[in-house]
């Protein structure tokens, strides 16, 4: 379970998931903020979105939170998408400058799917955010090459397919055009390896960052159904 104080968005203070000192806790009320962190293809983008509703908070995922900050045309936006048409690196800062906007205005909590992704980024989080838990989904590094490198799309119209889940009905040919099927260079298998790597070598040390500080770690089995993996997280965080 959670340990921690919560701050209700009525500004009363709860300790775990009890009942508001105000009254009955709604799950809104939680000012609860959850970090989930996994490699590729461990399903983590499917899991937050599922936890965010069903704790009812705030769905931060980096590559959305970018491109909305772009489409508003704010100051921050406008810095972002010179740096990215000048084709350079997005700076720590500047992402956490974004990330900061999107929980200042998220009081309920938020979910944070992507971020931080290495210790420098979670330094930058650190003094600012407090953090409740950590979830990790963990799944092998042959899974994660397994479940990428299934993915073929047609050459032709675009369509995905995926060997395992979803053959087409001849190999290697798409189901509507005939064309035949191809696999993206990052879902090859080499592609995938190299980005395994960078995870473990950057963004695996932000788990025991965060075990430093105190904040309760959740490492969730990943090579379940995405049931399965849900009801592992509840059952770990309690519901
Ligand atoms: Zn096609």
């Amino acid at each position: 379970m959670i340990e921690a104080e919560f701050s209700c968005t009525n500004r009363s203070v709860v300790r775990g998931y009890g009942t508001c000192t105000d009254g009955p806790r709604t799950r809104g009320c939680i000012g609860v903020n959850i970090i989930i962190i996994g490699p590729q293809a461990c399903g983590k983008g499917t899991q937050a979105a599922k936890m965010a509703g069903h704790f009812g908070i705030f769905h931060f995922s980096t590559g959305d939170a970018l491109r909305a900050e772009v489409k508003s045309g704010s100051d921050l936006g406008q810095e972002l998408s010179a740096v990215m048409n000048a084709g350079k690196l997005v700076s720590d800062e500047l992402i956490f400058n974004i990330v900061k906007k999107v929980y200042q205005t998220h009081p309920e909590g938020i979910l944070l799917d992507g971020y931080p992704r290495t210790i420098p980024q979670a330094e930058l989080v650190k003094a600012d955010l407090k953090v409740d838990a950590v979830v990790e989904i963990v799944i092998k590094d042959e899974t994660a090459v397994e479940r990428i490198s299934s993915r073929f799309m047609c050459s032709e119209c675009g369509a995905g397919y995926n060997t395992v889940s979803l053959p087409p009905k001849t190999a290697g040919v798409c189901d509507k055009d005939g064309g035949a099927l191809i696999q993206r260079d990052d879902d090859k298998p080499e592609a995938v390896l190299k980005r395994l790597a960078l995870y473990h070598d950057q963004t695996v040390p932000v788990v025991a960052f965060y075990e430093a500080l105190g904040v309760s770690v959740y490492k969730v089995n990943g090579e379940q159904s995405i049931d399965g993996v849900f009801d592992s997280i509840l059952a770990a965080i309690g519901d």
